[in-house]
């Protein structure tokens, strides 16, 4: 038997027929193609329905996600109104509480709007999942590890319910924070989205979304969608994302190994870090027995929101502003930024601390990020040095 590639190999090679043999796949930065007859339309005819580079693009995205069909759009938000549109007015959707904010906002539109009948339940229960699917339940939004919460699904068991009861019932998963890399959740879902704003194109230059699905019928419904509606990627951008997933294996390593490090320094000072690389994550189990790995994104709590606002200020190396998956390490206080949308009174039901602050590990040095960060809190108070020693403060007496 030959022996599969690792991916580490596969983002790297890439297999183009261009006319000239270029080794780097041609950019065809053009909306129309020209036919051989009136009758005779060729392979492209216009770039809404097909434009060669982004073939080549959706044809690597396929290898790396072990896909049969892959579909590049314009966002990650713009796959889920791909995906959304494959729904009947008033069709029951089960999701996730804590899905990623844009998710959630369109979602709940949908269902303001009377589009679909939305159950919103703790998906990290796989009883609570079995007991709300019915048959009625016509989609299912999964994704895992959230963030900035770091909450982790038990996707096989799910999975396995929704296959032997309710195989009509589609599951969609987001994949984003573990990236192809470290999960290939067509395993067990039918459709597996990402924003490839982060970390497959990893450089914070362009917008994208990948869907994949190894069902013939839902690559018809999404292709016949993402024509009527114009959502394909353009050409610039799929070249420019072809050109980032190149180099996504190296990237995706380091930033793990930095994550690691960071989680581990911080965790020995006495913080509350989630991070499920960590044994002490409560699902720590559960999450490595389908994932390779841990990502880069991880979460701490201070206690303290001043403080927090202190640290996430301080800090030089790291850059203050929502995403990730970019090879510059970034920080933020998800109540203050990109969880801000969502009301205190939810964020307080699902026990989101105010304080919490998240980072997203990028390529640096992981010596200059530990001392970067050990200077902003030994700044802001969180912690204080004695005899040589790091010492946390006790904050929540402020
Ligand atoms: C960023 C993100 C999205 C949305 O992707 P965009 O490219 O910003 O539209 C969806 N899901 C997750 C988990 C994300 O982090």
């Amino acid at each position: 038997m030959v022996k599969e590639l690792s991916l580490d190999t596969l983002v790297v090679s890439s297999n183009n027929n261009d006319q000239h043999n270029a080794s780097v796949a041609p950019l065809y930065q053009t909306t129309t193609f020209k036919q051989k007859s009136v009758s005779d339309l060729g392979e492209y005819d216009y770039t809404r329905s097909g434009n060669p580079t982004r073939t080549q693009l959706e044809s690597q995205l396929s290898i790396i996600m072990k896909a049969e069909k892959t579909f590049a759009v314009t966002s990650g938000m713009g796959c889920l109104d791909v995906i959304t549109r494959l729904l009947k007015p008033g069709d029951e959707v089960i999701a996730g509480d804590d899905l990623y904010g844009g998710t959630h906002r369109l979602l709940t539109f949908l269902n303001k709007t009377g589009a679909i009948k939305l159950k919103i339940i703790d998906t990290t229960n796989p009883q609570l999942v079995k007991s709300t699917l019915s048959q009625n339940t016509k989609m299912i939004f999964l994704e895992s590890p959230t963030n900035p919460l770091i909450k982790v699904i038990d996707l096989p068991k799910i999975s396995e319910f929704l296959k032997t009861n309710y195989p009509n019932c589609i599951s969609v998963f987001d994949n984003t924070m573990m990236s192809p890399l470290l999960l290939s959740p067509l395993k067990y879902v039918d459709i597996q989205y990402e924003s490839a704003t982060k970390y497959l194109n990893g450089h914070h230059d362009i917008m994208a979304g990948v869907i994949a699905t190894n069902s013939k019928k839902l690559s018809q419904d999404l292709f016949f969608i993402i024509n009527a509606t114009g959502c394909g990627l353009a050409p610039f951008d799929s070249w420019l994302l072809l050109r980032g997933l190149k180099t996504l294996s190296i990237r995706f390593e380091r930033q793990q190994s930095n994550a690691i490090k960071l989680t581990n320094w911080l965790e020995s000072l006495g913080f509350k870090v989630n991070y499920p690389g960590l044994k002490s994550h409560p699902q720590y189990q559960v999450h490595n027995s389908y994932n390779k790995g841990f990502g880069a994104v991880f979460s701490f709590e201070t206690k303290s929101i001043k403080t927090s606002e202190r640290i996430v200020e301080g800090t030089k190396l790291f850059g203050v502003t929502v995403s990730f998956g970019a090879v510059n390490s970034l920080i933020s206080m998800p109540c203050r930024m990109s969880h801000a949308s969502i009301d205190p009174e939810t964020r307080a039901e699902r026990e989101f601390p105010e304080d919490l602050i998240r980072v997203c590990v990028g390529i640096e040095d992981s010596d200059d990020l530990i001392e970067d960060l050990k200077q902003s809190l030994l700044n802001s108070g969180a912690i204080r040095e004695i005899n040589g020693k790091l010492i946390r403060s006790d904050l929540s007496k402020l």
